[in-house]
């Protein structure tokens, strides 16, 4: 770590988690509960080397630009589409995020609409708010022995798959991918087969394009007479309009969604949909993974991330450079670069330090599109004049010491 302490700039009301584990790292964190507007970012970015937001603030291009001291970018969420992930590459800024730090909450409130609906909680709550006291068992299900159909076997459906197992339920899933089959589940070989075998079918699948409407009517109406639906992925993989319809003809039993084709912009805003006002249907807005342990794990994970690679230089699991991670040796002194991805790159490095009397006493390279990072333990350490010879290679984009 340098003299001066590393300067890390936190907005957006972070979990303090994050502050306390950086603060910890030898970093000087100031914390801001708002997001900033570009201008205004630009201005506290001086002197700044990481900067942790959330969804609001944007790093654009013109931001990245003008923080020259900018060495890493953390998405204390999942999205990064708030990043300019080009314009970061370009400038040898690290970006990370936390892609899994919500998965468990997705799962539970998954399982929770599971068992409400199959056990019609939702019909009797509204019934017993409008003074209806309708003791029945109509309609009314364990979820033991049931079959659970999942689309997508990625975190979050994966993770589903063991918990509902563990509750009884019977798993049977589809993937595009080959994917591990845990514990007793079923792996199908095509979407059908699910829909045709399973009592519940959840989706769980990514974002890709070709994702839009993978449920429109002939998938719904491929599903089992009186089975339930759920969307926790994405809003645009659904045809709202014909789950609507059949929920209104009673084709199926329930659907719960936490995901739409239209999100309203902000709190408060109203929700538009079909669905409104069916008491066999859970809306919630877009809340699956938010819970408190969520975004401790987000803030401690991030923090995490930034801390391992300003101190080591690794990257694994960066959104936008090549994950590397080189076990720390007790060499005087660590050389990270990151690079154009050309041919004769590391053959010129290499070239550089030898004709220096510089020893390579371990190297790591990775390369991601058009990018390249290569993390070099030497001995003994560079003059300032080989550090300055690395800096005005043409491949260079960036080059920071450790020692
Ligand atoms: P993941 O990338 O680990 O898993 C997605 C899986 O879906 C992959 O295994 C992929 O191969 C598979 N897949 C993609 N298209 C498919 C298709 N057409 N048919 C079958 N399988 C397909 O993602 P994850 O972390 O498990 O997240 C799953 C989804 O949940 C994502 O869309 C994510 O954005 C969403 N999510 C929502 C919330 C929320 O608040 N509701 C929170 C977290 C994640």
């Amino acid at each position: 770590m340098p003299a001066r302490p590393i300067r890390a700039l936190l907005l957006e009301s972070v979990h303090p988690d994050a502050a306390e584990l950086l603060t910890s790292a030898g970093m000087s964190v100031e914390s801001v509960d708002r997001a900033l507007d570009e201008d205004e970012l630009i201005d506290r970015l001086d002197g700044v080397t990481v900067l942790g937001i959330r969804s609001k603030t944007q790093v654009s291009a013109r931001v990245l630009a003008a923080a020259s001291d900018l060495a890493a970018v953390g998405a204390f969420c999942i999205g990064t589409n708030q990043i300019d992930l080009r314009a970061a590459s370009e400038r040898g800024v690290a970006v990370f995020n936390a892609p899994f730090s919500n998965t468990r909450s997705v799962v539970e409130l998954a399982i929770s609409e599971i068992i409400a609906l199959t056990r019609r909680l939702t019909v009797k709550n509204s019934l017993m708010h409008k003074g209806v006291w309708d003791k029945s068992a109509d309609g009314a299900h364990e979820i033991r022995g049931r079959t659970l159909g999942i689309i997508g076997y990625g975190n979050i459906g994966s993770q589903l798959s063991v918990l509902a197992e563990n509750l009884g339920m019977h798993v049977v899933f589809y993937d595009i991918v080959d994917k591990l089959a845990l514990g007793n589940a079923r792996r199908a070989q095509t979407m059908r087969e699910v829909l045709e075998a399973a009592d519940i079918v959840t989706v769980h699948v990514d974002g890709r394009d070709a994702n839009a409407n993978l449920f429109g009517a002939e998938e719904f109406d491929a599903m089992r007479p009186g089975s339930v639906f759920l969307n926790l992925s994405r809003g645009f993989v659904v045809d709202g309009a014909a789950l609507a319809a059949r929920i209104t003809s009673r084709r199926l039993a329930g659907a719960a969604l936490d995901v739409f084709e239209e999100e309203p912009a902000g709190r408060g805003d109203e929700f538009v949909s079909a669905l409104r006002g069916m008491d066999n249907v859970i809306l919630t807005p877009h809340v699956g993974g938010s819970t408190l342990e969520a975004q401790q794990d987000i803030g401690q994970f991030v923090a995490g991330k930034f801390r391992d690679y300003l101190t080591e230089g690794a990257t694994s699991m960066s959104v936008n450079l090549p994950g590397i991670t080189l076990p720390v040796t007790a060499s005087p002194q660590r050389l990270l670069l990151i690079h154009r991805n050309v041919p004769g790159a590391l053959a010129t490095i290499n070239r550089i330090l030898a004709e220096q009397g510089v020893n390579i006493e371990a190297q790591l390279l990775g390369t991601r599109g058009t990018i390249g990072y290569v993390v070099t333990d030497v001995a003994p350490a560079c003059s300032e004049r080989t550090l300055d010879q690395f800096r005005g290679l043409p491949e260079t984009i960036r080059l920071r010491t450790l020692s």
